[in-house]
């Protein structure tokens, strides 16, 4: 059974309620008549309306929960797959996803599209000094800064370990560089207030600005090499990829007033 086709399937699903159905009305007419040899007529016509009527809704009671616990699985089954269980943000496939829809309606908008990684400093030592338990609550507290940090229209996920993407659409450069800054500053701000144990936790970020034809690979590539040259500038900044390929930058403005 296992080995059939979804359309074999219903197949024999459908064959086997006609079955039943007609078995389930025709039998206990059958006995009645055995039983009672002379029953009259509109018993008889009574009969064969009541009992299906009886098993009709039955069988699509059964097969409407079946479908509904279907369709529920799908539905979790997308949300495991799309979603990070300790943080509860999209993850790196749901940023692919998200991210991709979003360059496109910025570049088709003429707005500046960009991209940032960001790594939480020194996160082993949390971990060494607070325990996992603690390193688990601070990664649910910074991917919770950092989403309520990004801009509405953009997306924010956890790529996987201490490090999180950023993806948004601004007006210009200056405004994107305003809303990456704004991320670590917001990490940084918000930790370093009340907390359990009192954490001052940073991030470093790097950010790529979109130009025509890149592809989201090469905007996270060019975002990682920016992030590992803000952890070696000192950590807790936010580092542009332009700068250290400025030929890039030439095309970003370009398409930017397209
Ligand atoms: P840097 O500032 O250079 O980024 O240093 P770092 O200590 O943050 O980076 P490093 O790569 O040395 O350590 C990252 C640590 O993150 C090591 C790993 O055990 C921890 N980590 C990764 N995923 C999880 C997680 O899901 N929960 C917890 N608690 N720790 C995690
Ligand atoms: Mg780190
Ligand atoms: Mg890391």
């Amino acid at each position: 059974m296992r080995d059939l086709t979804d359309l074999q399937k219903a197949l024999a699903t459908g064959a086997a309620i006609t079955v039943f159905s007609v078995l389930a009305t025709f039998v206990p007419v059958y006995i009645w008549l055995q039983i009672d040899p002379v029953i009259d007529r509109p018993s008889i016509y009574a009969a064969c309306i009541l009992l299906p009527a009886l098993i009709s809704p039955a069988c699509s009671f059964f097969i409407l929960r079946e479908r509904m616990r279907v369709e529920r699985l799908a539905r979790e089954n997308h949300r495991l797959a799309n979603t990070d269980e300790l943080t509860g943000l999209p993850n790196r496939r749901a940023f692919f996803v998200a991210a991709g829809g979003l360059q496109a309606a910025a570049q088709e908008a003429g707005l500046v599209f960009v991209c940032a990684i960001a790594d939480i400093d020194n996160f082993k030592r949390v971990n060494d000094d607070f325990g996992h338990e603690t390193g688990d609550k601070v990664l649910t507290s910074v991917g919770g800064i950092l989403r309520a940090a990004t801009p509405k229209s953009g997306v924010i996920a956890r790529l996987g370990g201490e490090e999180f993407a950023m993806a948004a659409a601004f007006a210009d450069e200056a405004a994107a560089k305003d809303g990456c800054e704004a991320l670590v500053s917001a990490v940084r701000r918000e930790t370093s207030l009340a907390g359990e144990p009192p954490l001052g936790v940073t991030i470093s970020l790097g950010y790529s600005l979109a130009g025509a034809g890149d592809t989201m690979s090469a905007l996270l590539s060019r975002a990682d090499h920016a992030l590992y040259r803000a952890k070696h500038a000192g950590k807790n900044c936010a580092l542009d990829a332009q700068q250290f390929s400025p030929l890039h930058g030439a095309s970003v403005v370009r398409l930017a007033r397209v």
